[in-house]
């Protein structure tokens, strides 16, 4: 089939790059000139396993190609997916539509035959409509345009797997069996063989899919993140109540792991996101629980502030600090609302001299955060240090032996706020450890 792929970030450029590995022959539109030209050599714009090797195997082949023009978008195909960004709206937790609806209004002029847009990204629940009503006004095919929705689940750090092996496809709909969705069983017809499970529902609930499952995984990674504050209050271990929960099947361990919280593009944005469209829709008591699920993630990193102040006697000032992660999570370079960056901000603050160091995410850290030090190298980046703080947990951090450390740092301390250091093997070689949930 001929499809595009409307905005190519994190998801466009991943599900583009699918595509073309499922047969299809694909179009990549985006507004970036440069993120265009970088896509067109098989390069992607930003670190993602896997993604350079399926992104120069498909432009080679010339499956796979990227323009900036929506004009040749609606000339390539009439199945188009649309992956645009939708971050919030300056100073607010509302969603930021303003590049959906500016990715439709640039297509729908050239929308002459009848088509099937496709709307991927995440967006607060009421919006098909006024897609369908931008279409069927601007698009010269009029009522032949239908749209669909296809919540995407995928997580950075496995995003292939997550696009080519989904736990689950959602399709919405306006109208039951349409030929919408005989086109969309047939885009994804490898995927759903392979089996996947695909649900069928209506706009509404394939909006709300992917903000209430962001929503519940954010809130049972806080509710260990609230067990663990209970367990520094009473000396109980976090560690293993987590595992205990865990193997509960009706809990389960997916998420059940204590530590900073969570950041990134999505999780923090969408439980918010989807707070305030429910306070809009008058269902505000309903997400009391979503509130309470922000506030512990954001105490946690103030709880890491605390105990670096306490570690170095009240003062800050002047003191070296190093960090050890700068991603929102390991495997990626993606830096929105990371937890460690946040943290590392608020201690230069607050007057410390911080380096950071992170396998993947220095360039981007480096733009948004250009007050903090930087080295690439986790061992030179502990030079005289007097604290160490694990903030993001690449295994490059918990396969460090500290036993080798010795004489690069002048403290000896280190806070692990993500739990996957050997505190065993940190005490054997003389540190001090201070661990989420065990202080
Ligand atoms: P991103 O910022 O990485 O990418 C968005 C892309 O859209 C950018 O390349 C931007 O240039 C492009 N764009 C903006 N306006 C455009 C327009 N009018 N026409 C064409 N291109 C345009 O964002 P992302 O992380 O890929 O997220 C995109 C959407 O997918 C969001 O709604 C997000 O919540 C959702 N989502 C993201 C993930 C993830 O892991 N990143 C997972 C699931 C869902």
């Amino acid at each position: 089939m001929k499809m595009t792929v409307i905005g190519c970030g994190y998801l466009g450029a991943t599900h583009a790059a699918c595509m073309a590995d499922l047969g299809h022959e694909v179009l990549g539109v985006d507004v970036d000139v440069d993120k265009v030209h970088t896509l067109n050599r098989g390069k992607a714009p930003f670190f993602e396993p896997g993604l350079d090797d399926l992104l120069t195997r498909h432009t080679t082949s010339g499956r796979l190609r990227f323009t900036t023009s929506s004009k040749e978008a609606a000339d390539f195909a009439d199945l188009h997916f649309i992956g645009v960004g939708t971050p919030h709206q300056p100073g607010t937790n509302q969603y930021d539509l303003s590049h959906l609806f500016s990715a439709v209004c640039h297509l729908a002029p050239h929308l002459k035959g009848p088509a099937v847009v496709t709307v991927k990204s995440t967006v607060p629940v009421g919006t098909a409509p006024h897609i369908a009503d931008l279409l069927r006004e601007r698009a010269p095919a009029g009522d032949a345009i239908e749209v669909a929705w296809n919540p995407e689940f995928l997580r950075e750090g496995s995003a292939l797997e997550d696009t080519l092996r989904p736990d689950r496809l959602v399709l919405g709909f306006r109208t039951a069996h349409s030929r919408a969705e005989t086109m969309l069983r047939q885009a994804f017809r490898q995927v759903i063989e392979a089996g996947a499970p695909v649900i069928v529902t209506d706009w509404a609930t394939a909006e709300l899919a992917k903000g209430a499952a962001n929503s519940f995984l954010a809130t049972k990674i806080s509710f260990i993140n609230a067990m663990a504050e209970i367990c520094e209050k009473s000396g109980a271990s976090v560690t293993e109540l987590a595992d205990i929960l865990s193997r509960d099947l009706r809990i389960g361990a997916h998420g059940m792991r204590p530590g900073l919280g969570f950041g990134g593009g999505c999780l923090p944005k969408d439980l918010r996101g989807f707070t305030t469209r429910a306070e809009e829709l008058d269902a505000e008591q309903a997400v009391g629980i979503l509130r309470e699920a922000d506030a512990v993630n954001v105490r946690r990193r103030h709880r890491v502030i605390d105990i670096a102040h306490e570690e170095l006697n009240g003062n800050l000032r002047g003191e070296r600090i190093t960090v050890w992660g700068a991603a929102f999570k390991p495997g990626t370079d993606d830096i929105r609302d990371s937890p460690a960056l946040a943290v590392a901000q608020a201690l230069h603050d607050r007057g410390a001299i911080v380096t950071v160091s992170d396998p993947m995410a220095l360039d981007n850290a480096r733009k948004l955060h250009p007050d903090l030090a930087y080295d690439d190298d986790p061992i030179a980046a502990l030079a005289d240090t007097r604290l160490l703080l694990h903030l993001t947990e690449w295994p490059q951090f918990s396969h460090i032996d500290p036993r080798h450390l010795t004489g690069q740092a002048l403290g000896l301390k280190v806070i692990d706020a993500r739990g996957t250091l050997d505190a065993a093997l940190w005490r054997s070689a003389g540190w001090l450890i201070r661990r989420l949930g065990h202080c």
